[in-house]
């Protein structure tokens, strides 16, 4: 989603600047704890010169519970028209961000359709993706370009919707969206069909996939769509989609040779690309980039950096690899973000270590240690909303973490763990997930219990105590005392680096040196010379 490491002290910076109402997620509301969302049909026509919206959402739910009240969040920025519950227009109250349907008599349990009629005009981004809303820029040649992101805001931005992290749309969404002719809609899914009619323009996208509301996402501009075919790991021929501005048209097919290398990696570690039956796709925004489930958002203007002597983006790469994490696993509370973006964030470290070595990486972790603030836990406590989660530690402690459990648990048997995880049915798709469920999985490939470990990582803000005791003119003890598992140490002794499990109790190494421990920085640790 929003950054990569670079940017990482830039955008915490952003965040402390955001309006409190532009968040989502936190304690569900009772009204909408008995309500599933089955599908969203979004239909708006976008007028540029009014910089506005104007049109309906049909939200079609399994309600558990018969209930008198419905409740759906759309920002008051916006204004409701009219709404109707199975076809009958029913009394409403909107304001708080929130519409509250008083119904006229008790709506049984089981399916319903609420149509909500709305307009107006849309909240702006002051600093996109770190700051959410719209954009409403030109492009160079003086075409209308407009996008959104919508991370920390959610679907409420410009929908009515349940803005949960818990519920997404299990059949999908149909987006509807009506432009001036000349200019073209990327959005999620398939583009079912263009409709002209007069001056203007309706593109139908359509995505049958499960979809967080952050990636119900539309962009406009004076775009080119540039494809390829890209065969996946699993056998799959999917068509990628590039929606590049047609002023930047040159750059299309350089940029998807280092995409489809980008492609590749992210198979090779987490498995088959998620969305096989629709496309891969990239748009290309006024903003650096968002994670958009099949549309991609890419704001960074063709600025490569080498990777073992080739181009690489990495604003893409990240972004992308979230289509693994965050779009295919999904946490179903904010509080367990580092999922998303922490495990994400070490893909990205993946990549470098595939082409540039292994020395290349260990340096970026070396590096990144100083980078952890360690404030807080990344893992906080239940219900929170998305801002409040919304750490740097989440991304660069999140990513340390996993490069510590591949350390722990050996290559053999991290990586193949690490793809069962984001390829299993139990984690993926419409399975949302929590830090316990990643726990209890990686203590079981493992075959033993980690809790002390991701407790010590993720929920407290300890780092691992290494203690060496000088015993004899040669002779050390190390031990941890601080976690109540053994754990594999790497000691640097006058003999040369050993990997040891060490222990509570310690284990007692002869050197004519002090021993270094953790040379290559494995941990996030403290080193206590006795
Ligand atoms: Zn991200």
């Amino acid at each position: 989603m929003k950054k990569n490491l670079l940017l990482l002290l830039f955008a915490v910076a952003a965040v402390s600047v955001k309006a409190q109402t532009l968040t989502n997620g936190g304690k569900l509301r009772p009204e909408q704890a008995i309500m599933d969302i089955r599908h969203y049909t979004i239909a708006l026509n976008v007028d540029f010169e009014q910089k506005s919206i104007d049109g309906f959402t049909t939200i079609d739910v399994i309600m558990a519970q018969p209930t008198h009240v419905l409740l759906f969040n759309l920002l008051d920025s916006l204004g409701v028209s009219k709404v109707l519950v199975n076809n009958k227009p029913e009394p409403y109250k909107y304001k708080n961000n929130l519409i509250t349907i008083n119904l006229n008599k008790v709506l049984p349990a089981g399916k319903a359709s609420v149509q909500v009629f709305y307009g107006g005009k849309p909240h702006v981004a002051r600093r996109p993706p770190w700051d959410d809303g719209f954009i409403w820029t030109r492009d160079s040649t003086g075409h209308q370009w407009m996008s959104m992101t919508a991370e920390g805001a959610g679907g409420k931005l410009y929908f009515p919707c349940k803005d949960h992290p818990s519920d997404e749309p299990n059949e999908g969404v149909d987006m509807l969206i009506t432009v001036p002719k000349g200019l073209v809609v990327a959005g999620p899914g398939l583009l079912q069909n263009v409709t002209k009619h007069g001056d203007k323009a309706t593109f139908h996208w359509k995505t049958n996939y499960t979809i967080n509301n952050y990636s119900i996402i539309f962009t406009v501009g004076d775009y080119a769509v540039v494809t390829r075919q890209y065969t996946t790991v699993g056998g799959h021929t999917v068509p990628v989609q590039f929606y590049v501005l047609k002023e930047h048209l040159d750059k299309a097919q350089h940029h998807l040779d280092i995409f489809v290398k980008t492609i590749h990696e992210q198979e090779k570690y987490f498995g088959e690309y998620p969305w096989v039956k629709e496309k891969i796709g990239i748009v290309e925004t006024s903003y650096l980039g968002m994670e958009h489930e099949t549309m991609n958002a890419y704001g960074n203007k063709f600025r490569y950096i080498k990777v073992g002597g080739e181009d690489y983006d990495e604003v893409m790469h990240h972004e992308f690899g979230h289509e693994w994490w965050g779009n295919k696993v999904t946490a179903k509370d904010w509080a367990d973000y580092w999922i998303h973006e922490g495990i994400c964030t070490f893909g990205d470290a993946l990549y470098i270590r595939e082409f540039d070595g292994e020395a290349a990486y260990i340096k970026l972790f070396q590096n990144d240690v100083f980078h952890i603030q360690n404030k807080t836990p990344i893992v906080q406590h239940a219900d929170m909303d998305e801002e409040s989660a919304y750490i740097g530690d989440i991304y660069v402690k999140g990513a340390f973490f996993m490069h510590t459990l591949r350390y722990i648990m050996g290559d053999s048997l991290f990586f193949p763990a690490l793809k069962k995880f984001v390829t299993s049915p139990k984690y993926t798709y419409d399975n949302l997930v929590s830090t316990n469920d990643v726990e209890q999985f990686f203590t079981q490939e493992e075959g033993r219990n980690l809790k002390p470990l991701f407790d010590m990582y993720l929920r407290t803000t300890d780092k691992l105590e290494v203690h060496v005791k000088q015993t004899k003119l040669d002779q050390y003890v190390i031990s941890l005392q601080n976690i109540a598992i053994p754990l594999p140490v790497d000691v640097t002794t006058s003999e040369g680096t050993k990997r040891m499990m060490v222990n509570e109790k310690g284990v007692t190494i002869v050197s004519n040196t002090l021993p270094v421990i953790d040379a290559n920085t494995f941990y996030l640790k403290k080193v206590i010379i006795e």
